[in-house]
């Protein structure tokens, strides 16, 4: 896989001992150039509630993801259902050699009650998935691991290291997903607090072998500024070798901007899902989270930011639509770049500056991610796109939304003059044509 990190050094010993009481106020770390995208819509996307899918849809899926290039397909908990495992055993065949090195086996620490990890059925099946990499959930919050976990702190630490050991051995490359890291860390609730064990529970997955660490907002409670300091405490501290990676929720509608936080911390492994699917109010969003790096990176990082799938970033759009219909999901039209509503112009005044320059009310061109613009036909916008139609003001056209359902014969029925008072939608993109002609070249962009 391109540009994957060397596992840990043997000794890091050195750089752990000055952590305690100096991380929380280290200076924000240097932005890394290459951030490495990690899809994990086909394990943590599937737990969204909407979400179902098939062995032949998950192959479908990682096939096209991968080829779009993102740098990790996380697939599956093979240990946890026989759906999951019968996709690894597939993927050995029905998936490319490229996709085949970008899998990711999902599982968890060893079980307190295995007495050793090589005894560990989850862990095992892990090994036998045939993924070159394997990620690992562990508790990294105090209060959850003896709380919630019921294990003692120092038998989870045993836990995680065992684990990371034993999948070194057997010759996997390790991820390990702290759970609950942002909690313990930042001490979000007074209970989970506790800064020295959240980053004990790093360090050994480091010193155990890993060549990452992943630092979770499992709750999605916590905010940008908060996982930034985090974020580049955790960096400073680990050698610069270990890849630190952010795993980001939307339960306050911030895991997008919490994840570019984490980047602007130094983290420079993002994980995400296609559409943001996911558990609750989902996970980030990577259409949006690539966006943004690819083609803002360099407000991160004034050199700009390395995304392996920045090549194919026309084909943004289209690989989440492909998503969106594979999984039998209703596309999101006002989701950021892909939606179809994400360059959709509706008010006069927008409409009127876009005949004049397509900067004028758009962030980004939407070909750049696959997608294109659409001015809407409205009570607000009618005169301007009857001025637009008239004059052939060259740059814009107009064109209704995608309408809601309708019948061949509807265009028959409709009125060919605009009435501002009709919903736009009640023109058929034939209708539309018509009246105010074939869109014509756009400029601006
Ligand atoms: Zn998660």
């Amino acid at each position: 896989m391109r540009g994957l990190l060397a596992v840990a050094v043997a000794s890091t010993t050195a750089l752990w001992l000055a952590l305690p009481g100096a991380v929380g106020l280290a200076p924000p770390a240097t932005p890394p150039k290459r951030v490495f995208i990690y899809d994990t819509t086909l394990r943590d996307g599937t737990q969204g509630e909407a979400v179902s899918c098939s062995v032949d849809d998950k192959l479908k899926i990682a096939s096209k993801l991968a080829s779009f290039g993102v740098d990790y397909l996380e697939c599956g908990w093979p240990g946890s259902n026989p759906k999951d495992a019968e996709f690894f055993a597939r993927a050995r065949t029905e998936l490319s050699q490229e996709a085949k090195q970008k899998l990711v086996a999902f599982g968890s620490t060893r079980s307190k009650r295995s007495a050793t990890a090589d005894q560990d059925p989850q862990l095992r099946a892990l090994v036998e998935s045939g993924a070159p990499t394997a990620c690992i959930v562990c508790k990294a919050s105090s209060w959850q691991t003896t709380e919630i976990l019921g294990a003692s702190r120092e038998d989870n630490l045993d836990m995680i290291s065992s684990s990371v050991e034993f999948l070194r051995q057997e010759g996997l490359k390790v991820h390990v997903d702290l759970e609950h890291f942002y909690d313990g860390f930042l001490g979000g609730r007074a209970a989970d607090g506790d800064e020295d064990y959240s980053l004990e529970c790093a360090r050994v997955a480091v010193e155990a072998g890993a060549e990452a660490v992943v630092l979770c907002d499992t709750n999605g409670g916590h905010l940008p500024w908060d996982i930034e300091r985090a974020t580049a405490a955790v960096v400073d501290a680990v050698p610069s070798e270990i890849v630190v990676g952010v795993h980001a929720h939307d339960d306050s509608g911030v895991a997008v901007a919490n994840s570019l936080a984490a980047v602007r911390g130094g983290a420079c492994l993002v994980q995400g899902t296609a559409n943001g699917v996911g558990e609750r109010t989902g996970n980030a969003n990577l259409n949006a989270i690539i966006g943004a790096l690819a083609l803002k990176g360099s407000q991160i990082c004034k050199e700009g930011i390395d995304v392996a799938c920045s090549s194919n970033l026309h084909l943004l759009a289209d690989a989440a639509r492909f998503v969106d219909e594979t999984l039998n999901l209703i596309p999101r039209k006002s989701q950021p770049y892909v939606g179809a509503s994400a360059f959709a112009h509706k008010g006069g005044l927008h409409v009127s500056a876009l005949a004049k320059n397509a900067k004028a009310y758009e962030h980004v061109d939407p070909a750049r991610v696959g997608n294109e613009q659409r001015v809407l036909v409205s009570e607000l916008s009618a005169s301007q796109c009857g001025k637009s139609s008239r004059r052939r003001v060259d740059g814009v056209g107009c064109a209704p939304s995608i309408p809601t359902p309708y019948s061949p014969g509807d265009d028959a029925r409709r009125p060919h003059a605009i009435d501002a008072t009709r919903r736009l939608t009640d023109y058929t993109p034939q209708a539309a044509a018509r009246i105010f002609g074939a869109r014509s070249r756009r400029r601006g962009w």
